[in-house]
């Protein structure tokens, strides 16, 4: 039988969660800095090549606050300075939270 000391590995998942749920600005400030990396507002949305890309990207980016899966709810046409801009709202299989991500379609333009 083996009696060395076991020392598990933190998990940073649980860790960030545990951090979530006890300091609210720790979630604020992660929210803040997802709105402002690319597809995090109609203004800087992010680039893709086709429509067929836009929810399989939106699904797979981790949620910001908890790095849970994001199922995908709606996914809508908006226009912005008469460009079209997909925008996909998620929801957080985890912690619930529902956010927008915005994609522009390369070579996409209003004629
Ligand atoms: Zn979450």
């Amino acid at each position: 039988m083996n009696d060395w000391p076991i020392r598990i590995a933190p998990d940073p998942t649980a860790e960030r969660r545990a951090r979530a749920r006890s300091d609210p600005s720790f979630a604020a400030e992660a929210l803040r800095l997802a709105d402002l990396s690319a597809g995090g507002t109609m203004a800087y949305p992010i680039e893709v090549a086709s429509a067929s890309e836009v929810e399989g990207r939106a699904t797979s980016a981790p949620c910001p606050i908890c790095w849970g899966a994001p199922r995908l709810v709606d996914h809508v046409v908006a226009w912005r300075s008469r460009q079209p801009v997909r925008v996909v709202s998620t929801r957080c299989k985890h912690c619930g939270l529902e956010r927008n991500t915005y994609f522009s379609i390369r070579g996409i333009t209003a004629s």
